[in-house]
């Protein structure tokens, strides 16, 4: 299996995350044992997390225990920075990369990196992508937005431009969730907003007419199965041929697009996956576990291989092929054989 969503958090130390940012830049604080700790933002506590998260050796024997033959690792997106100066986020990306990067290196074989950009500057964000790809991450991670903007932004429609002409692939994470005043319990920001963020993020592409200018060639996945997107899809086919307003940037049907996008498989139910196979194809559907957070697969890829409306073909698809045409892996005979029993 590959499992194409998951994330890391270096060890980043209080006095260099206050120096960048004294609220917003997290660092981790360790409990004394160091196999459990807490993401800081300021001298709040974030999330509870465990040593998997920063320690590449943990990692790697969750993934022997799951069968996992590959991981792609990115940030976590509380890294992300994009309020703060940019050329300040440009100097942590390019160092938070390099720590991810050397996560990755303990096993080289099993675990990949994706880069993070100062997307608030499109020159700093292209620039940073392609120093990253040749540092030897294989692809980048993005927020659905920065700030106000969001990915029908021009500069963020150039930066996925740049990404499609340098062959960059791209996953969209959801971030910094709508509704917060609205949406205090319960963890609603994840329930509620990220669906709608994500879904956000696709509809901004098609409905804009983003995805007429963006070469084809484009490979962008969005996290969480799309969010909202697949189970409303035609909810905004209607309104598409009832309102003009709808129809005004977007020249075609906005599920002709669909298979513009690749998705992962974070949907935890066998019928949101049937549906989710329906509408983006098998071909576009890649396993990602959100690991190693409470919210993402405990068991990685046992939805796909306990969902009964695929066939041997879509599972192997979807565990390891898709991945693997969607980053440009192939990978060694010995590898293929951890986890596709
Ligand atoms: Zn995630």
């Amino acid at each position: 299996m590959i499992d194409m969503h998951a994330h890391c958090l270096p060890r980043i130390a209080r006095d260099e995350a206050f120096a960048v940012d004294a609220e917003r830049a997290p660092w981790l604080e360790l409990e004394p044992g160091g196999e459990r700790g807490h993401i800081m933002l300021g001298d709040r506590r974030f999330r509870p997390v465990t040593s998997s998260l920063w320690d590449p050796a943990v990692r790697v024997a969750e993934l022997d225990a799951q069968g996992v033959a590959l991981q792609v690792v990115c940030a976590t997106p509380v890294m992300f920075g994009y309020a703060w100066p940019a050329q300040r986020t440009a100097d942590w990306a390019a160092r938070m990369n390099e720590h991810v990067l050397g996560y990755c290196a303990h096993a080289p074989t099993r675990l990949k990196a994706l880069a993070q950009v100062p997307l608030q500057d499109l020159d700093l964000a292209c620039r940073e992508a392609s120093r990253a790809m040749d540092s030897g991450c294989i692809g980048v991670q993005i927020g659905n937005h920065v700030g106000e903007r969001d990915l029908d932004d021009e500069a963020l429609v150039q930066f996925l431009i740049h990404c499609a002409e340098r062959h960059i692939p791209v996953l969209v994470h959801p971030w910094d969730m709508m509704g917060g005043g609205r949406m205090k319990k319960w963890m609603l920001p994840w329930l509620v907003a990220m669906p709608a963020e994500t879904q956000l993020g696709m509809l901004s592409l098609i409905l804009s007419g983003a995805l007429e200018r963006i070469p084809e060639s484009l490979k962008i996945c969005f996290a969480h199965g799309g969010g909202s997107f697949a189970w409303l899809l035609g909810r905004v086919d209607n309104a598409w041929r009832h309102r003009d307003i709808v129809r005004q940037d977007c020249p075609q049907l906005p599920s002709s697009y669909a298979r513009r996008f690749h998705v992962d498989t974070a949907v935890f139910d066998t019928g949101a996956l049937r549906l989710l196979t329906d509408v983006m194809g098998t071909d576009r559907v890649m396993l990602g576990s959100d690991s190693p957070f409470p919210l993402g697969e405990q068991r990685i890829g046992s939805l796909v291989r306990e969902s009964p409306h695929l066939s041997d073909a879509d599972r192997g698809r979807m565990l390891r092929g898709n991945a693997e045409s969607f980053f440009g892996l192939a990978l060694t005979a010995a590898e293929n054989t951890l986890g596709l029993n």
